[in-house]
């Protein structure tokens, strides 16, 4: 794949940063090099020296949980930082559009907006899957991404795999994002597997959902090596802090966590559905892929504020076209969910 005619040519010849810990890399010796008070901290642990820009440990880690090339993984300050990185590598403002499948996740939106980058809205169908042919039509001669996310946030379903693979077959004048954030709540098998047969393909993964890490803030990329070293290019030096780096290898060296509490979420949802499928008043609950589930309610706004007014927190996406009187409730706890269970059917008696 000729990545040189998607990637923006000043992005494409840029010198990166070389930051002083890019030029030595080993441990031990007198670091006079980085401005760094020699004093330490004053906390019980010392920050005072900067983390490693690239964050090879934690690549070591997350290739062999992958299964991919440390050279394939991008670490990001949260996905948002990825999707934020990949739009200004490819967009020059107005000049590139992305394409999106609304209802969906409100960064890419956001994210282009900030970048000034045209955004083609092609709709989801009623089933929440891809409008594979509109999409195909829609695509403008400057179009440099299509997202897909997958399950899709707010609806909480898979996207047909064969309709992304048609996408992607289809799609060979940009990028096609594949965002994963719930896949560890899915059955589904990751694009991952594919980045070495389609190097259109960037796939996106968090730690903040299933590894339980979101105050962390580590999102990942996976691509093929040449757009990681691009983007590693363009990245802030020291995107992700020391304490992220510390607290997420710990984390993921007790991989019973995950699978763990994916089996007790997973569980919990099977209940919580079951519970709401008692109450007459929800019209729909929509098949659900990951940690959340969306429920079409009667009177879903004022059900909405009714629960906030008694301090249960859901988010109301009744506003959203396809989404209409629904309301998207995150897994909790089993008597988290009881709790709401009953505030729900209290407002309805
Ligand atoms: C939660 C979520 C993310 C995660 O974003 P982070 O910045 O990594 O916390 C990414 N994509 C989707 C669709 C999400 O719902």
């Amino acid at each position: 794949m000729n990545y040189q005619s998607i990637i923006l040519p000043h992005i494409w010849n840029l010198k990166p940063y070389s930051s002083a810990r890019d030029e030595f890399k080993g441990k031990e010796g007198i670091f006079l090099d980085a401005n760094e008070n020699p004093l330490g901290s004053p906390l019980p642990v010392s920050w005072n020296r900067y983390p490693d820009p690239m964050q090879w440990e934690i690549k070591e880690e997350i290739s062999q949980i992958k299964g991919i090339p440390v050279d394939q993984i991008f670490i990001g300050n949260g996905s948002d930082e990825a999707i934020d990185l990949i739009m200004r590598m490819t967009c020059a403002g107005s000049e590139h559009s992305i394409l999106l499948c609304p209802p969906t996740y409100g960064m890419y939106e956001v994210s282009a907006s900030i970048n000034h980058v045209s955004i083609i809205s092609v709709s989801l169908t009623q089933e929440y899957q891809l409008d594979v042919p509109k999409i195909l039509t829609s695509i403008e001669e400057n179009t440099r991404i299509i997202f897909i996310c997958s399950p899709n946030n707010p609806t909480g379903n898979k996207i047909n795999r064969a309709d992304i693979y048609q996408i992607i077959q289809q799609f060979q004048q940009g990028f096609v994002i594949i965002d994963e954030a719930y896949i560890d709540f899915s059955d589904e098998p990751s694009f991952i597997v594919e980045l070495e047969k389609y190097p259109n393909v960037i796939v996106m993964q968090t730690l903040s959902k299933a590894y339980g890490l979101a105050s962390l803030r580590l999102g990942m990329a996976f691509a093929h090596p040449q757009v990681i070293q691009i983007l590693n290019k363009i990245k802030p030096p020291y995107n992700i802090g020391g304490a992220t780096q510390t607290l997420v290898l710990q984390a993921l060296k007790n991989r019973e966590f995950l699978i763990n509490s994916v089996k007790q979420i997973n569980d919990a949802k099977n209940t919580l559905i079951s519970m709401l499928e008692r109450i007459p008043q929800v019209i729909q609950i929509y098949p659900s892929h990951a940690n959340f589930i969306l429920v079409k309610f009667e009177r879903a706004q004022e059900l909405f504020d009714n629960l906030i007014s008694q301090k249960i927190i859901t988010r109301n996406r009744s506003n959203v076209a396809l989404c209409e009187s629904s309301i998207r409730i995150t897994v909790g706890l089993p008597d988290e969910n009881q709790a709401l269970f009953q505030k729900i059917k209290e407002f309805y008696s």
